[in-house]
């Protein structure tokens, strides 16, 4: 599989207005945009950094995974996110090789990426995303 570069990072916040004023206040970045990610209850904002984002995630519901994180490990990195050239090599690649994933076929994300998750037992505790993206 094609890995190009860290697509982005996605970090697990109670609040986006509040956390995003340090990367906006303090770091002088830009919030680019904020999307509503409804079959993942979450609200994502993007703050871009060169080629890469990082991705403040607030739940939408108590019950949603971003939510479920909080109570379980507090804020902080939930995920990384590779991109890769094509997600459905990738997929395929990984499943010959055994690797266990949480997607088993590539799910809509957000900004209109294509990602799945790969199970962080194999990956050392690491929440990681492939993701393919357009553009
Ligand atoms: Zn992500």
């Amino acid at each position: 599989m094609k890995i190009k570069h860290i697509d982005h990072i996605g970090v697990a916040v109670k609040g986006i207005e509040t956390a995003g004023r340090f990367y906006t206040d303090i770091l002088g970045l830009k919030i680019a945009d904020i999307e509503t990610v409804a079959d993942q209850k979450v609200n994502v904002a993007f703050i871009p950094i060169t080629d890469s984002e990082v991705e403040l995630l607030e739940s939408t519901d108590p019950d949603g995974p971003v939510a479920k994180y909080i109570d379980a490990r507090g804020e902080g990195v939930q995920h990384v996110a590779f991109r890769v050239e094509n997600i459905e090599e990738a997929l395929a690649e990984l499943k010959e090789k055994g690797v266990r994933l949480i997607d088993q076929a590539p799910r809509n994300g957000a900004g209109g990426a294509r990602i799945a998750f790969i199970h962080p037992k194999e990956t050392n505790g690491v929440l990681i995303e492939l993701c393919q993206r357009d553009s």
